[in-house]
């Protein structure tokens, strides 16, 4: 497990910074989004820390396919029929948290790819 002790969601992981966890396995975990862009909102993270989408390493790709299938299921709990899941990677791409992240958001109507 890799932990960057200025990075918080590193702090959020070790629970030194408070989240309200809707998910949490041995690899991720899920919390909601301090600043929701939607009635629900959740961050998925890898525990350790991996700072971008770019970071992860060819062998650690299941990962990726493990945030979709938590995606799928908070949704389903979650009662939503329908939702977005964003990654934002690097500045240039709006990602402001360097631990890399999978947004979940649904619970009103998207509109178009940014709406
Ligand atoms: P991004 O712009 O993709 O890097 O998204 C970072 C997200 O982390 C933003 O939506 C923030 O609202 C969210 N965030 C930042 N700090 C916290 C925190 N302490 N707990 C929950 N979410 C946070
Ligand atoms: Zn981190």
């Amino acid at each position: 497990m890799t932990i960057d002790t200025d990075c918080i969601f590193c702090k959020i992981v070790a629970g030194e910074l408070p989240s309200d966890r809707v998910y949490e396995d041995d690899e991720i975990l899920a919390f909601k989004d301090i600043s929701p862009q939607a009635p629900f909102h959740s961050v998925i993270i890898p525990k350790s820390h991996i700072a971008t989408l770019n970071d992860i390493r060819d062998d650690q790709a299941q990962l990726l396919g493990q945030f979709f299938v938590v995606a799928r299921d908070l949704a389903a709990e979650h009662d939503l029929p329908g939702y977005r899941v964003v990654i934002n990677t690097n500045s240039e791409g709006g990602q402001v948290v360097f631990h890399v992240h999978m947004h979940l958001l649904g619970g009103r109507q998207m509109r178009g790819t940014l709406g």
